[in-house]
């Protein structure tokens, strides 16, 4: 089976590549490279001794990206590239909204022209808003607090929409929640632009010495510690959550959604401390005043992705940390 995949050299997307390719799907990759580099699929390559078909296109150039479905014509996509810096959207909405709803907009009228209409989409329970409790599960009502989320939301309408208008669509939608750490080889891995702003990756800048301290921000949340629960999910485990997504496609129809996590939650503090104790690198922090629009706690109910996909999460906290500190460690500068 062929598989598209769009922002592939991404983050999750290139850990997804390679899980692609260990089931021996055959996979290319569009991506403008605009928060990533190629490098990431030359080292997935390296690791499996495959190959990957890489476009560098912009799913904003339709000549283009007809081009590409002309010649590789794969069987399903999945529908990782867009921005995703949640500050940076509130600054630059119009950005957002042109690159995630456009580029996905493309995408879809690409597809249908091709008769290809297999997509699984990346979202984010960021599309939850400020839910009124936890664990959260897939029919808890929707908003979006920040431009970024409400183009994931938009998206989410406009493909439940494309699937009714035409019963030959199968669609899945995915929300991730905190996806942390790095392939255990240790090759491939996280590797933001610039200061990070996800608290995984600024840990790892801190404990390799490229940042000086972590601030953490707020100590007086309604939580045991004072700290925020987010449901962290190694980014293996969300890869793996997108094989079996295929699976599912090959025998579902319409549009159907599932969260990706792993249904536990953990607090800053315990992350920090978690850290701390599998690598034994000690960092330095100190409590500032809250992030606006956090939630005190966010975390999956993943009953529906287990009975439906038959997929879980098998990594814990502490392999997601001493992954996440393997890839830094091996590599202080990221890609470069
Ligand atoms: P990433 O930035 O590492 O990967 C996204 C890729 O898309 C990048 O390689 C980028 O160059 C590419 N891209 C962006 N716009 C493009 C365009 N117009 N044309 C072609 N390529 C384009 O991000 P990631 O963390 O791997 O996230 C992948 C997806 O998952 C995103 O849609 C993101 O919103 C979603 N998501 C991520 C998280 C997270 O915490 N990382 C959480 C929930 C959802
Ligand atoms: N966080 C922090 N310091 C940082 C980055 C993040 O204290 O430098 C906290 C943030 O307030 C949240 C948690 O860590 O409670 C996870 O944040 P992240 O940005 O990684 O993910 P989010 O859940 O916000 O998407």
């Amino acid at each position: 089976m062929k598989i598209l995949v769009t922002g592939g050299s991404g983050y999750i997307g290139s850990h997804t590549c390679l899980e692609l390719l260990k089931m021996n799907y055959e996979v290319a990759v569009i991506d403008n490279l605009s928060n990533s580099k190629k490098t990431s699929l030359k080292r997935v390559e390296k690791i499996t001794k495959n190959k990957i078909d890489f476009f560098k296109v912009d799913l904003l150039d339709l000549k283009k990206l007809n081009h590409v479905f002309d010649k590789f014509t794969p069987d399903a996509v999945i529908h990782f590239a867009g921005k995703k810096a949640v500050g940076e959207s509130v600054i630059k909405p119009i950005e957002y909204y042109k690159n995630n709803l456009g580029g996905t907009i493309n995408l879809i009228e690409v597809m249908k022209n091709h008769n290809i209409k297999k997509l699984i989409f990346s979202s984010s329970c960021t599309v939850y808003g400020l839910p009124n409790k936890v664990p959260i599960k897939e029919d808890f009502p929707v908003s979006a607090v920040n431009p970024y989320g409400r183009t994931k939301l938009f998206i989410e309408f406009l493909l439940q929409d494309v699937s009714q208008s035409d019963p030959n669509w199968n669609i899945i939608v995915l929300r991730y929640f905190n996806p942390v750490g790095a392939d255990q080889s240790g090759i491939i891995g996280e590797d933001p632009n610039g200061i990070p702003n996800n608290l995984f990756p600024y840990i790892t800048q801190v404990a390799v010495g490229k940042l000086p301290i972590l601030s953490i921000y707020g100590n007086d949340y309604p939580t045991p510690d004072g700290t925020c629960i987010r449901d962290y999910i190694h980014v293996s485990d969300l890869a793996f959550g997108h094989v079996k997504a295929i699976d599912k496609l090959r025998k579902s129809s319409g549009t159907n959604t599932y969260n990706l996590g792993t249904g536990k939650g953990y607090s800053v503090l315990e992350v920090l401390s978690t850290f701390e104790k599998v690598t034994g690198k000690n960092i330095p922090h100190r409590f500032v005043k809250r992030r606006e629009g956090d939630v005190s706690a966010s975390y999956s109910d993943t009953t529906k992705a287990r009975r439906e996909l038959g997929w879980k999460a098998n990594k814990n906290l502490e392999d997601m940390c001493k992954d996440a500190w393997h890839f830094q460690s091996l590599n202080p500068r990221g890609y470069n």
